[in-house]
């Protein structure tokens, strides 16, 4: 299996509900967005206003939908979660609005796949607080406007590009996460350790929080398999060698890359002669998605410095070569 999953897991359900934080100060890292959300939250709640609609975007599993439901926590409002291709029918969208009670926060996750009619019901719902619905057929057909009560909406989205002028023009924060520091991820692991029981040292948890990817969800699987692996293995505490040991097992790489990131910089390598060569044609290559190279593997190895955007495509850089220890194809093209 792979540790890069991009949809969630069973196992991630079951664990991930426990290893939420509830509170803006338990949670760690994105101190930039943390500090804007707490003063509108704060000034929400003066008014005794709902918060406005909040759009966060960034790659998966680094925290979305944990602030969704750290914003209901702190507003002391209803959380209620669905996802763009959940909701198929205008319908059922407008029913779902009309059941929210005062103040309540709607969590639509991905909401980049909501089709065009389901999205344009939440328009006048997002503005004015309404919705326009149709009675009756044929001639008889008429528009009937119902009041909804003041509610928040959070939408997240791998890529804010990925939502149409009109509905990300309808939200009054737009929040990018980002990749989470090694220092961050140990942090996390650490706390997620100690909820779970798990015996860890802080050099075991850095080495899994510079392998995870900058993803809290990665940490998170990644504490799990290792616990599981220094229980059968070890003793049960996790140090830095069996953290290692694990990892590596895994094909975790020191740098957090596993096999599809290696394999998307190599096939860069060894069939485009390092690009610049285009994200359809990387991606038939490969095998995988373009979509998914686009939102899940490339932000990171942007991050990184192994792969850079041009005009003209993908290039790899230097310290791909050097990673992956590629010396000949680079001397070979001297
Ligand atoms: P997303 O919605 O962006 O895909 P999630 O909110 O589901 O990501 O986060 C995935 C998991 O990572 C959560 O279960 C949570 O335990 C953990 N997590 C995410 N962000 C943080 C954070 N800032 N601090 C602690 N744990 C976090």
């Amino acid at each position: 299996k792979r540790m890069i999953e991009t949809n969630i897991t069973e196992e991630d359900i079951k664990i991930e509900g426990s290893l939420r934080p509830q509170k803006l100060d338990d949670y760690i890292g994105q101190s930039k967005v943390k500090e804007n959300l707490k003063i509108y939250i704060e000034a929400a709640k003066l008014r005794g206003d709902a918060l406005d609609h909040v759009l966060f975007y960034g790659p998966p599993g680094l925290g979305k939908t944990t602030l969704a439901g750290i914003i209901a926590n702190e507003m002391g409002v209803h959380l209620k979660v669905t996802s763009g291709p959940a909701i198929e029918k205008p319908g059922e969208m407008a029913a779902i609005l009309n059941n929210l009670e005062e103040g309540d926060l709607l969590f639509v996750d991905e909401i980049h796949r909501l089709n065009r009619q389901v999205e344009e019901v939440l328009y006048p719902a997002m503005e004015d607080y309404c919705i326009d619905i149709m009675i009756g057929k044929g001639s008889t057909a008429r528009s009937v406007r119902l009041e909804l009560p003041r509610f928040t909406l959070v939408g997240a989205t791998t890529r804010a590009g990925l939502l149409t002028a009109p509905l990300r023009d309808r939200f009054g924060m737009i929040y990018h996460l980002e990749f989470y520091t090694i220092q961050e991820l140990q942090m996390i692991i650490l706390h997620s350790a100690r909820m779970l029981a798990v015996e860890i040292e802080p050099e075991g948890a850095l080495e899994m929080a510079r392998r995870s990817r900058g993803t809290p969800r990665l940490a998170n699987r990644i504490l799990k398999r290792v616990r599981d692996f220094a229980q059968v293995k070890y003793d049960g505490i996790i140090t830095e060698e069996v953290a290692r040991t694990a990892l590596d097992l895994m094909d975790v790489d020191k740098l957090g890359l596993d096999h599809i990131d290696r394999n998307i910089l190599l096939t860069m390598i060894e069939k485009f002669d390092g690009g610049p060569v285009g994200l359809d044609t990387l991606a038939a290559a490969i095998g995988e998605d373009a979509g998914t190279i686009e939102d899940v593997y490339e932000p990171y190895l942007i991050k990184n410095g192994f792969l850079n955007r041009t005009p003209r495509g993908r290039v790899v850089t230097e310290l791909a070569y050097r990673h992956l220890d590629c010396g000949i194809y680079r001397n070979r093209r001297g």
